[in-house]
């Protein structure tokens, strides 16, 4: 079954046949690309039943592992939370039941969202649709297959540094995450909490945007989350094509860097044309903060990570052990930590706590800060006079399976697109631009487009408009 939430929410069809199909055909395409980690059978048919006497339309959608859902295991793809269960439900979650939409599953996610070619979960590794030796993205990867294989008609997955908009990228769907505090962090686990963001995955635009409306609220119980949300979640207006067409859109002459695979900057730069061809203002702009976005990155995050996953050690969080001979609590701690944290998450909390560390703070953390308020200004002195900025999503196409594990630098460079909205909260979605030839398979690429925060308005006006130039 291949339905937009958009043709389905307007259909006659009944929750209870659509949602089932989706559920068994979920189900099937896990035993090829592993997408899920587990499936909720029971929550779905006691939900259904619940639905049957109300107005609404239920919606199968993946939620990523790393959103807490009440008497439902939550890993965060770790081992060190294989089975843990919380004893309540994620914000956005209640949010999404609200609405009448469903989980069917949780989708597997990188260990604690960290990594770049969901290879780093405890759990198993995912595939591409558009090539099985190929990663389908970053963390929220397995989300992103899902969708791309409509085993489910959204998916909820989290972005710290583009974990939505990259594996959307790669598996020729929309990703979008939103402008920081739209979405409540509350009951999410936190990997960064100054960069994380829970976002959506469709297969359309106006799906992601109905989507995106049915989890944004205002959330007293998130300190960061913002009244504004609810201010979108009511905005009625839809900025049509013509009001679209008098935007004024800035490319950052950095983003066409040498690292940038020439067959997608061509088709980049032939979209630019086929902008300006039909009345749009595109103008080459300078964001030189951009070539810092990657370092900056590998240090803030790391420290906001090594102070996040202090709290699994086996006993506030964590699975504990009772067999182990270990004669102090030092030594417990390290034994849990060491055997049950995978290789990413240990890199990161030593970086995190180097940079944190006294001699380093200032040297580094101090340093990473300063360029993150640099690149902020940068940002606002742009949106002053532009409306979107476009820039690709990430400079190769989906990379084979095990062809970087052992090159962790070149992966982090990848992220080099998606780090700037994060760092200053920007709204940023990624959408298909079209298809290339690489190693013999066609795979999808990808534009994204970023607006000053709370223009979510601006992001899906320009987004439809672009999805339907580029079909
Ligand atoms: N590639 C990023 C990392 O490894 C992905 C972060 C994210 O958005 N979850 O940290």
């Amino acid at each position: 079954m291949q339905l937009t939430l958009k043709e389905y929410i307007h259909s006659d069809m009944k929750a209870q046949d659509v949602v089932k199909k989706y559920l068994e055909t979920a189900k099937q395409l896990n035993a090829d690309y592993f997408s899920f980690v587990r499936f909720h059978e029971e929550y779905v048919v006691a939900h259904l039943d619940q639905f049957a006497s109300r107005p609404l339309k239920a919606a199968p959608i993946g939620i990523k592992d790393i959103i807490l859902t009440q008497d439902y295991i939550t890993s965060c793809g770790s081992k060190i939370l294989e089975n843990y269960v919380s004893p309540y439900s994620a914000t956005c979650f209640l949010n999404l039941e609200k609405n009448g939409w469903l989980m069917i599953g949780k989708t597997n996610m990188d260990e604690f969202a960290m990594w770049s070619t969901t290879e780093s979960s405890y759990f198993w590794k995912s595939k591409n649709i558009y090539g099985t030796d190929r990663t389908p993205g970053w963390s929220s990867g397995w989300s992103a297959a899902a969708v791309a294989l409509w085993a489910v008609i959204g998916a909820l997955g989290t972005d710290t540094w583009g974990s939505i908009r990259q594996p959307a990228a790669w598996c020729g769907i929309v990703g979008i995450k939103p402008t920081y505090g739209m979405v409540s962090r509350y009951g999410v686990q936190s990997m960064a909490s100054s960069l994380d963001q829970v976002g959506v995955m469709t297969q359309t635009v106006d799906d992601a945007e109905i989507l995106l409306k049915a989890i944004a609220w205002f959330d007293p119980k998130d300190s960061q989350s913002d009244p504004r949300a609810d201010d979108f979640v009511h905005d009625k207006k839809n900025l049509d094509e013509k009001s679209v067409k008098t935007f004024k859109i800035g490319v950052p002459k950095e983003a066409l860097w040498e690292g940038l695979d020439p067959q997608i900057k061509k088709i980049f730069l032939a979209t630019v044309e086929k902008l300006r061809a039909d009345g749009i203002v595109v103008d080459e702009i300078s964001l030189p903060m951009l070539a810092y976005s990657v370092p900056m990155y590998y240090t803030l995050m790391p420290a906001e990570v090594s102070t996040n996953l202090a709290r699994f050690d086996g006993i506030k969080f964590g699975l504990q052990s009772d067999s182990m001979d270990v004669d102090t609590l030092q030594k417990y701690y390290e034994t849990i930590r060491s055997e049950w944290f995978g290789e990413e998450a240990k890199r990161r909390i030593l970086l995190g706590t180097f940079v944190l560390s006294s001699a380093n703070y200032e040297w580094y953390y101090l340093k990473a800060q300063k360029a993150r308020k640099e690149l902020q200004t940068e940002f606002d002195t742009i949106f002053a006079q532009y409306d979107i900025i476009l820039t690709p999503t990430v400079p190769e196409a989906a990379w084979k399976i095990g062809s970087r594990t052992d090159d962790p630098l070149k992966i982090y460079l990848a992220d080099m697109y998606t780090i700037p909205a994060n760092m200053w909260g920007l709204p940023a979605m990624s959408l298909p631009m079209g298809m290339v030839e690489d190693q013999w398979e066609m795979m999808p690429i990808w534009i994204q487009l970023m607006a000053q925060k709370w223009s979510e308005d601006k992001i899906f006006g320009f987004g439809k408009y672009l999805e339907k130039l580029l079909v």
